[in-house]
């Protein structure tokens, strides 16, 4: 069955790549995919054997069977001649491809398009038990489950996902979602509801009236930071499409002071918000809504200038904040976002510095091994490591943590180490794409030579045709 879909998936990139005369091959050599070989030869990949496997024994428990805890569970089913794993999961549909929200939220894709059953995508190796965990006992090497309680492990991956706070903006909760022209792209439904919001939206511009669309960047760290800016180039498209664009004002008011953390990406971005006249204000945190009389109210901080210092021979500058109501038709919201409540309180989350307002899970950032319990790993969205809650930094953790798991086990020191590698696949407009590819070094690392600020087509291409396969059929199953 998984094979049938693969195929189906590669007839739609064929015709897509036959349009602009490509060839599969060609295209995943552009894209930079290359070694995506299960997208060359589907029914060759899935009948690879194992290799060498090792013979370690322990009980590894996974929490969280979304990205990342599928990959590497279907990675160690590999790597161990004899795997003892129990995945603890409570959703039927983890392995979802949350990066298609986005799509579904402008009309790209619909819901139905990025739903995967994770019962297609565990490893039959390993046992499923649906249930959540809901508390964390590293000291006695368990978990507590809501049903099934006490589960015992000699290894444990955490691998949570974070956790979406929609009630900690004041008169939001995830139920009004969806009404009152307030959209948000952060979950599956969140996102099948946003599309005929954003339609009113454009239809109400095409009709005359003038309206405002309103796109909000909470002051936590979120997964995909480029989800926010992508929903509202989708609206752009979506009222130039209609040819509405000009009785429309839309405006992104993010909390932090830039566009993107990397320079020279922050840079092509004011320059693509300016060329399509889209308006930015920064340092503006969303702290409450009035949803009945469609008004944002933010909280605004800046520097005022305060007395002379004669030591420094400058002015002291006072940080400020102040209340900015905003009224809106349409309106996207990012909410703030933290580690799972389970996870937060328990003792493997960050104990000190700043990454413990979140609650995420301490980690050494380069061998993604708990910092106090060598016997725990951790990845994902949940790690509490600098940037990278995406689904390509997934993608390249799992592989180390997987490997640096089995060196524990057979007593060695992890061996593997991850670089920091995150990417943002940019939607600029309906068919272009800018790829941020990045790392810990905060700059550009483009996967392939071409230069990673422009927008292009081909990353279109890359973005929604060829991720979702790579993602369910290469990282899924722990082979890309
Ligand atoms: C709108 C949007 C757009 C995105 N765009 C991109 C993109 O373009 N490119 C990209 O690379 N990434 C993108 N991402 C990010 C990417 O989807 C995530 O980074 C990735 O899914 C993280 O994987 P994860 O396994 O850590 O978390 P998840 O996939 O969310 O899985 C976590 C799982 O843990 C389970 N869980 C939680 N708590 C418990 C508990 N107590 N007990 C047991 N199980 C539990 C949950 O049910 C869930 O299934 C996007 C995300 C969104 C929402």
């Amino acid at each position: 069955m998984i094979n049938e879909n693969v195929d189906l998936l590669c007839e739609q990139l064929d015709k897509e790549l036959c349009k602009r005369g490509l060839s599969r091959r060609d295209a995943l050599k552009l894209a930079g995919v290359g070694t995506a070989s299960f997208l060359l030869n589907p029914s060759e990949a899935s009948a690879a054997t194992k290799a060498v496997a090792s013979d370690v024994k322990g009980k590894i428990v996974i929490v969280g069977g979304g990205a990342a805890g599928c990959s590497i569970a279907s990675l160690l089913v590999k790597k161990l001649s004899n795997p003892n794993i129990t995945i603890i999961e409570p959703n039927a549909t983890s392995v979802s491809y949350q990066p298609g929200q986005t799509l579904i939220g402008a009309g790209v894709w619909q819901k139905e398009d990025i739903l995967g059953q994770s019962q297609d995508f565990f490893p039959s190796e390993a046992k499923w038990m649906q249930d959540s965990v809901i508390e964390f006992d590293p000291d006695k090497n368990r978990v507590i489950t809501a049903q099934n309680g006490e589960v015992k492990y000699d290894f444990l991956v955490v691998a949570t996902g974070l956790q979406l706070n929609y009630d900690k903006i004041d008169g939001l909760s995830r139920d009004i979602i969806g009404s009152n022209g307030i959209g948000s792209v952060y979950f599956a439904d969140g996102a099948a509801k946003t599309w005929p919001l954003m339609q009113k939206f454009v239809s109400e511009a095409k009709s005359g009236k003038k309206v405002e669309g309103v796109f909000t960047h909470p002051n936590t760290p979120i997964k995909c930071g480029g989800a926010p800016k992508k929903i509202m180039y989708l609206t752009n498209a979506r009222l130039v499409e209609a040819k509405a664009r000009d009785n429309a004002t839309l405006t992104f008011y993010p909390n932090g002071g830039k566009m993107f953390g990397v320079p020279e990406y922050h840079e092509a971005i004011v320059k693509q918000f300016e060329a399509r006249d889209m308006k930015w204000h920064y340092k503006h945190n969303l702290v409450a809504v009035d949803p009945g009389k469609k008004i944002a109210t933010f909280d605004h901080s800046y520097l005022v200038k305060g007395e002379w210092d004669p030591d420094l021979e400058e002015f002291d500058m006072i940080p400020q904040v102040k209340q900015v109501k905003v009224p809106f038709d349409f309106m996207h919201v990012t909410p703030p976002m933290s580690a799972p409540d389970a996870v937060k309180k328990s003792p493997l989350a960050w104990q000190r510095g700043s990454a413990s307002k979140g609650g995420w899970v301490e980690l050494k950032k380069e061998t993604l091994q708990h910092t106090r319990y060598a016997n725990v790993f951790g990845l994902g969205d949940v790690a509490g490591i600098p940037m990278g809650k995406t689904g390509g930094s997934v993608r390249k953790q799992y592989t180390v943590a997987a490997q640096n798991l089995v060196d524990v086990m057979s007593g060695k020191a992890p061996t593997q180490k991850y670089g920091g590698y995150t990417v943002c696949p940019l939607i600029t407009d309906i068919g272009t794409v800018m790829l941020a590819e990045f790392d810990w070094s905060k700059k550009p690392t483009p996967s392939f030579p071409l230069d990673p600020t422009k927008e292009r087509w081909i990353w279109w291409i890359l973005k929604v045709y060829m991720l979702k396969p790579m993602y369910f059929y290469g990282m899924l199953k722990g082979r890309a």
